[in-house]
């Protein structure tokens, strides 16, 4: 099955679900789009500015990364060389992934829009009901593959 008719069966509105040639991209651009109408959506009675393309980019990466983020200091084997060349647990992981926490989607979220913590905390809400969206639509997809 190619990449279109898979994210066809997360069934969001407004894709093109046309083969594309070449550019991996699209899907990618394509998968924002979607979540960035959804967030506008939720964000209707939301007052002032908010940061819909930095909501939309640390949904996708949780949904896609669901166990967390590969350890950038083990580069996810979860086991580091220690000073005397032996292999130890990495400190900084769980068995080679960051879990999701409060603290790791912020430090995500900087790396797309540097903003201060408390102001962080005001959009979580909006996070957790795109993740549980993307999340929903990515497990229906993956019941439609099963069912092949
Ligand atoms: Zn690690």
């Amino acid at each position: 099955m190619n990449i279109e008719r898979l994210i066809a069966k997360f069934g969001l509105k407004r894709i093109s679900y046309e083969p594309s040639k070449g550019d991996k991209g699209l899907i990618a651009k394509q998968l924002l789009k979607a979540t960035m109408i959804e967030a506008n959506e939720i964000m209707k009675t939301w007052r002032g500015t908010y940061p819909d393309k930095a909501l939309c980019i640390i949904t996708i990466v949780e949904v896609i990364q669901p166990l967390g983020q590969i350890c950038p200091e083990c580069n996810g084997s979860g086991k580091v060389r220690s000073k005397c060349n032996h292999l130890v647990k990495c400190p900084c992981c769980d068995d080679g992934r960051i879990l999701w926490t409060q603290e790791t989607r912020f430090a995500y979220f900087c790396l797309t829009l540097r903003i201060t913590y408390s102001r962080f905390r005001r959009y979580m809400p909006v996070i957790k009901v795109l993740v549980d969206w993307l999340s929903d639509k990515r497990n229906a997809a993956a019941l439609a593959l099963i069912n092949r």
